[in-house]
């Protein structure tokens, strides 16, 4: 199978990260239940994977590293922390469900700063607008999942800083393939998977919480310390960490990270963005394709949508899955992005590349397209 859908769940990950995940599950239990053996290396790889990734994204502290199930978890809880319902939200026009969605259940009143794609300076005015007295946060995505839309995350997060607003980051699509410097940007959080560019299992996710503002658990539970008060405990990671983790995927993920680390972020972006813009070009050589990529391919990232006048995109995607190539049509759970860049009524296709995806997987990907086109056109 060529996979190009590595913006969902990155389907190759490093060896380490498979025999760590395996290793740990032979020889590990939980953190915290026990002063035998199992027990502590349980603690050590989960403790390990903290400092990795705060390392990483150069969060300060390991313990505002909080583990969760994934990054829905993640937004969740940042988005309970910092919201009452009814108090005004301002996010970006290209989030994800797990924003929107949230934000809704919550009953906050949404605003949404939206400007057209590849358009960083009009979406930074957008924001400029929105970010007035009186708004409880701001949530943008670093990068689109539906258009691989970088957004100037720098610039926002600096707007926040100045006005005293808590920003929500939504680094799903961008962990792992962005430097991330979480101190500099000064954020309220961040939210991320394991399992796309940081090469861990599903499973689990991470939240980097800042130490200006204050996280509510969304579940409530044993954390293995002090067992006796009925409350949660106050400190970072255990209040946000209740119940049993996952650590075999936590195991995983540090050897993602470490993978991320030891190759570097930039590399990882230049080889997705070398074969995001030849999946661009050679998609926009086929007859009746629009593909959605920016003219400035430096600004990209390695997610490339794109439609056909002459087929539906789920048709489309069914077909080039029987050529043998995994794409993903549809909305991308993001309906709200698609509905700024005008794409709601058709959908798009989106190929994504991941660090182990090749010229030749992109190659076969335009070719299964145009033989696929070829067909749904008869
Ligand atoms: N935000 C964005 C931008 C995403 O792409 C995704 C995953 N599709 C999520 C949030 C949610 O991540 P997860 O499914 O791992 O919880």
């Amino acid at each position: 199978m060529i996979y190009l859908d590595n913006a969902a769940t990155t389907f190759k990950k490093p060896e380490a990260v498979y025999r760590a995940a395996a290793q740990t599950m032979r020889s590990c239990t939980t953190p915290g239940r026990g002063g035998y053996k199992a027990a502590i290396r349980a603690a050590e790889a989960v403790y390990s994977c903290r400092e990795t990734i705060a390392k990483l994204f150069n969060v300060g502290a390991p313990e505002r590293v909080i583990f969760t199930p994934g990054a829905t978890y993640a937004l969740n809880t940042a988005l309970r922390s910092l919201v009452r319902p009814g108090e005004r939200v301002v996010i970006s026009g290209y989030e994800h469900n797990a924003v929107v969605r949230t934000l809704h259940a919550l009953g906050a009143e949404t605003a949404v700063a939206s400007a057209p794609l590849f358009e960083p300076d009009l979406m930074l005015e957008a924001f400029g607008k929105q970010l007035e007295k009186g708004v409880a946060a701001a949530v943008c995505t670093h990068v689109s999942n539906v258009f691989g839309y970088v957004l100037p995350i720098d610039d926002i997060a600096r707007l926040c800083r100045e006005r005293d607003i808590p920003l929500v980051i939504d680094a799903a699509q961008s962990a792992g393939s962005f430097d991330m410097d979480f101190s500099s940007l000064g954020a309220a959080s961040a939210a991320m998977p394991g399992h796309k560019g940081l090469y861990g299992p599903q499973g689990v996710g991470v939240l980097l919480c800042s130490d200006r503002y204050r996280f509510a658990p969304l579940v409530f539970g044993g954390t293995g310390g002090n067992s006796m008060p009925r409350e949660m405990p106050d400190f970072l990671p255990d209040a946000l960490e209740a119940g049993t983790q996952n650590v075999p995927a936590i195991a995983g993920l540090r050897e993602g990270a470490r993978f991320v680390s030891s190759l570097g972020s930039k590399r990882i972006l230049a080889h997705e963005r070398k074969l995001a813009a030849l999946a661009d070009k050679l998609l926009r050589e086929i007859p009746g394709v629009e593909t959605f990529y920016p003219k400035d391919p430096e600004t990209g990232s390695g997610i490339v949508s794109f439609r056909a006048s002459s087929c539906g995109c789920e048709e489309l995607a069914s077909a080039m899955a029987e050529r043998g190539v995994a794409v993903r049509a549809g909305l991308h759970c993001a309906p709200l992005a698609h509905e700024t860049a005008g794409t709601l009524d058709t959908g798009t296709v989106r190929a994504s590349v991941s660090a182990f995806s090749s010229e030749k997987d992109i190659f076969s990907m335009a070719f299964a397209a145009r033989a696929a086109l070829k067909e749904c056109s008869k």
